[in-house]
């Protein structure tokens, strides 16, 4: 749904319907920091940036509200990956786990390189 900066965001809601006027953000709905949302923080959230940029079934996105200076609060995002059960220190490119068990990705050199050096051949 488009937020109302005009960035579309998989997280936004809003409920218009006779007359109702609920607007909420659905990655803080579980959130303590809930209750500080407002539609104005949408213009300065990375979260929009960052689906658009990776769309990882694996990686879960969790923000919070943080104070900036005395009134400025933005949205700070942390990433996790489901796959390696480590957080994801790039959002916006991801861990590239999930690469290693794409179809042709050793074909492609995108597999991880093995641990230890495959032994020579015995003659
Ligand atoms: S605060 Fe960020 S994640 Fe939440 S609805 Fe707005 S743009 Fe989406």
């Amino acid at each position: 749904m488009r937020t109302p900066s005009g960035v579309e965001c998989d997280f936004y809601f809003t409920d218009y319907y006779r007359g109702r006027e609920w607007e909420e953000c659905r990655l803080l709905a579980r959130s303590p920091d809930r209750a500080k949302w407002t539609p104005k923080l949408c213009a300065t959230c990375p979260v929009p940036a960052i689906r658009r940029a990776n769309r990882c079934p694996t990686m879960i996105l969790k923000a919070r509200i943080r104070r900036r200076w005395l009134f400025l609060r933005r949205v700070e995002v942390e990433a996790y990956c489901t796959l390696s059960g480590q957080p994801v220190a790039e959002p916006m490119v991801g861990c590239g786990r999930c690469h290693e068990h794409r179809m042709g990705a050793k074909g492609l050199g995108l597999a991880q390189a093995p641990e230890s050096p495959p032994e020579p051949p015995s003659r």
